[in-house]
């Protein structure tokens, strides 16, 4: 049965997605069954696995709003070379938004859905888009726990107040097991004193929830999406390979 992760922070351009894609394939890398949700209308997770975005018949989209149960989730998701299956997304999702919100159990759609497939997998990774409304609450209302990516920067802690908010606000309506699985810092810097300062109070608020393992930011790593391919294919000796090796690993240790 999959332990199902969201990665999620609203806050844009945090290294969720780099996350996703990351971690799900260190993760299958680690002989781990991956399903990797990609629940941003953006479609960059997708992409990330060189899945093209605009050629898909199917997506999350059509999942996410079958009111009739015609929608096989085994067709929509797609098997990758890297190891890793993808339920991919493209712009079309954002239409599911505002569509959803007056539709039945608008929050459980994906919790259902997943629940079709969850015993054929270890891991599911679902990538949250950058706010707090319905794609981010079925992708909460799905998992067992939330990894958050905190980004190294000045304002790191500002909006995670209102994501623990959300969470609770999951736990007490939709999801009462929900747990934070951990948080990341992402696009570490180390020669910055900034950045120390971050991390100092990010372990403040977080403890032991946060990883070991950070994030620098590497060049490679912002590359490796315009490719199609995990850093762990796109440059498998680099630095951002080697991290997201060691995340995987404190994730699967965590249990
Ligand atoms: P989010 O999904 O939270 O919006 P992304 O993962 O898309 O964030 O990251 C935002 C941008 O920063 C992207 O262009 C990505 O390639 C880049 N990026 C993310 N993590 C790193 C990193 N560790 N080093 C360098 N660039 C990064
Ligand atoms: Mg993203």
């Amino acid at each position: 049965m999959a332990k199902i992760i969201a990665i999620a922070n609203q806050k844009g351009g945090v290294g969720k997605t780099t996350t996703s894609v990351n971690l799900a394939a260190c993760l299958a890398a680690k002989k781990k069954k991956v399903l990797l949700v990609d629940c941003d209308p953006q479609g960059n997770a997708s992409s990330g696995y060189g899945i093209d975005k605009s050629a898909l018949e199917q997506t999350i989209y059509d999942v996410l709003i079958d009111n009739a149960g015609e929608v096989d989730i085994r067709e929509v998701i797609q098997p990758t070379e890297f190891k890793v299956d993808v339920l991919p997304a493209n712009i079309d999702l954002a239409g599911a938004e505002v569509e959803l919100v007056a539709a039945i159990s608008r929050e459980t759609r994906l919790k259902k859905a997943l629940d079709k497939v969850r015993d054929e997998y270890d891991y599911v990774i679902i990538d949250c888009p950058p706010s707090l409304g319905l794609l981010t609450l079925n992708s909460l209302a799905a998992a067992d726990s939330v990894l958050m990516p905190i980004q190294c920067e000045f304002y790191a802690l500002e909006g995670v107040a209102q994501l623990m908010k959300t969470i609770e606000l999951v736990r007490n309506n939709l999801n009462a097991d929900l747990n934070v699985e951990g948080v990341v810092m992402t696009m570490y810097d180390s020669r910055t004193k900034l950045a120390e300062q971050v991390v100092a109070e990010v372990r403040d608020s977080f403890e032991s929830a946060v990883y070991k393992t950070m994030i620098p930011r590497t060049v490679r790593l912002s590359e490796a999406p315009s490719f199609g391919q995990p850093i762990l294919y796109y440059d498998k000796k680099s630095k951002g390979a080697d991290v997201y090796m060691k995340l995987a690993k404190e994730v699967i240790s965590r249990g």
